[in-house]
């Protein structure tokens, strides 16, 4: 890693053993370019991110949004479409934001393809049908491996209080 690239990062995760470092800005765009929300219009967190305490158990490895049947899903960064299609009876769609940065969206019937470059805003699809995640969006981010809550993305966005009666 490079000087130049090492500036462009910053520490989003501190943990006793690990140091998660995600760009602050995408990329390929310019350092001011925040990532944006996958859905528009105020965020409710239904189910916030639950880390595992050790990789193999369980957690919740992204947060829950509350989104209706069709609401679309966009990307909240330039990346590439790396899944896209069924998963274990899910619909899910993986965007690859640079080396080792991925994000994971389900349940959502994809409108792009596999290999699709897609631009901030680009969508990827509409929410749809889940008996797991009704009327929600599972957004999930993957940093070299691991998983971190992908609301860290969004440093300057508001956020409602999680909503635990919509569970
Ligand atoms: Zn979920």
């Amino acid at each position: 890693m490079t000087l130049k690239m090492f500036a462009s990062l910053s520490v989003l995760s501190l943990t006793a053993a690990t140091v998660i470092v995600i760009p602050a800005a995408p990329v390929g765009s310019s350092t001011t370019t925040a990532w944006s929300a996958p859905i528009s219009g105020k965020l409710t967190v239904v189910r916030p991110f639950i880390p595992p305490p050790k990789p193999w158990q369980s957690g919740h490895r992204g947060v829950d949004l509350r989104a209706r049947v069709d609401t679309v899903v966009r990307a909240p960064a330039p990346g590439l479409v790396v899944y896209a299609g069924p998963l274990a009876g899910r619909s899910v769609i993986s965007v690859e934001h640079g080396p080792g940065i991925r994000t994971t969206y389900e349940p959502v019937s994809a409108t792009v393809t596999v290999g699709q470059r897609v631009r901030t805003g680009t969508p990827l699809g509409r929410v749809a049908q889940s008996k797991v995640h009704r009327n929600r969006l599972h957004w999930g981010l993957k940093v070299r491996g691991q998983y971190v809550n992908p609301l860290r993305l969004l440093r300057h966005r508001s956020l409602l209080k999680p909503n635990t009666s919509a569970q």
